[in-house]
């Protein structure tokens, strides 16, 4: 006589799935969406000069100062240039098959769960048991946080991690603490 209980039951277990994937990619298009509109004004800078120059030109005139609009271009450059970094970081991350949280592309095991990432189970082992080059790798978490309170040693392989970190990104040993 349980029956119909059990089937609500089931429902709402399959609803909990968001996965930070889709949060980085709407992060990324709003990026995208934003250097778009800066380049836009960028270019109504640029037909505004034209103007000026034609306007000067065909009144005999001299060239007006345009170096105030020549600075708010640069400032847009720069503008887009930050995003385009922050759009790079984004991409330089890549999502645990296993728990679905963004880990660092370079790392070889989840930090969360300690899985493998699927990209590394495909690729040829090229620096596996590397055990010389410990404090060559101490610093690649991707993460770089440099504050050294917030860092913690892997009692296995020695690597350098942040504290926040469940697994070695290096060796996938377990840390606790
Ligand atoms: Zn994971
Ligand atoms: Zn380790």
């Amino acid at each position: 006589m349980g029956f119909f209980e059990d089937a609500g039951k089931k429902i709402s277990t399959t609803l909990n799935t968001t996965s930070s994937k889709a949060k980085d990619y709407t992060e990324k298009r709003k990026l995208e969406t934003s250097i778009r509109s800066i380049e836009d004004s960028k270019k109504s800078y640029f037909t505004k000069i034209g103007e000026i120059t034609y306007r000067a030109n065909n009144a005999g005139e001299e060239m007006p100062d345009i170096s105030d609009i020549l600075d708010i271009i640069r400032d847009l450059d720069r503008e887009i240039e930050e995003k385009k970094e922050q759009i790079q970081a984004l991409n330089d991350r890549i999502v645990c098959p296993s728990c679905g949280k963004m880990m660092p592309k370079e790392a070889k095991f989840c930090p969360y769960c300690g899985a493998v990432p699927e990209e590394i189970q495909k690729a040829p082992n090229e620096e596996t048991a590397n055990a010389e080059t410990k404090e060559g790798s101490a610093a690649s978490d991707g993460a770089a946080s440099s504050d050294p309170a917030k860092m913690k040693l892997c009692p296995s392989c020695g690597h350098t991690t942040d504290v926040a970190n469940l697994f070695c990104p290096n060796c996938g040993e377990k840390i606790s603490e």
